[in-house]
């Protein structure tokens, strides 16, 4: 089941970037030239303005990862819904939590002059399967450690405007049919490989192994 990624109009973005008043609704980054636009239901497909939420590629790769829940992505955009259709007043009360470990941040009521904060937790919940990676804890800092390295010689691959990060999450979940974490421990080598594969056939990966560096460290070296 293949889906098309389909573009989005300028229009559609100019309105997206408005309703987010240029800013990171999350973490309230403001280099808006590298903002992404996330499917909220991720549903490539469904390009609906409802389902449509623009992001830094950081807060995008948290909410790949599952370190902030699509419920709490609904709540900010029906918080966004809310403020561009003048009802945010009744709302501004409220407290919205994100779990994820995101920075302090708050999103100013332009209608009240109230502010509504993000709380952030220093650790998110999140919740994996028994026999999942994410159960162990070197296993998944492992599964980590490659992630980081791939996505650091990426960068170097295709520059960091044109980086992303989320990106390397939505290959594995396709491949193995879960994200990272929620693979199973059987798998754990497999899912090794194939990052390790990815990360020698980058520019940089190939260049150090034409030279005999190691391009990351074993597991065994780190945990044996
Ligand atoms: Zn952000």
């Amino acid at each position: 089941m293949t889906k098309t990624r389909k573009s989005i109009p300028q229009k559609t973005k100019a309105l997206l970037q408005q309703e987010i008043n240029s800013q990171c609704p999350i973490c309230d980054d403001s280099n808006v030239d590298h903002f992404e636009i996330h499917h909220i239901d991720e549903n490539p497909e469904n390009n609906a303005s409802e389902n449509l939420l623009m992001i830094c590629p950081i807060c995008h790769s948290k909410i790949t990862k599952g370190d902030i829940s699509e419920e709490e992505v609904r709540q900010i955009k029906n918080y966004l819904t809310l403020k561009a259709k003048g009802k945010a007043n009744a709302k501004s009360s409220n407290t919205i939590n994100i779990k994820g470990n995101v920075a302090n941040s708050t999103v100013a009521n332009s209608i009240s002059a109230q502010t509504i904060v993000y709380k952030s937790r220093s650790k998110p919940k999140m919740e994996f399967a028994d026999g999942a990676i994410g159960k162990k804890a070197e296993l998944k800092n492992y599964i980590k450690h490659l992630i980081d390295r791939y996505n650091e010689y990426k960068e170097g691959d295709v520059g960091k405007s044109k980086m992303n990060y989320a990106a390397i999450w939505g290959i594995i979940k396709k491949e193995f049919k879960a994200s990272a974490y929620q693979i199973p421990e059987t798998q754990f080598e497999s899912l090794c490989l194939f990052l390790q594969k990815r990360i020698d056939n980058t520019k940089q990966g190939r260049i150090n192994k034409g030279k005999g560096h190691k391009n990351y460290s074993g597991f065994d070296d780190i945990y044996g």
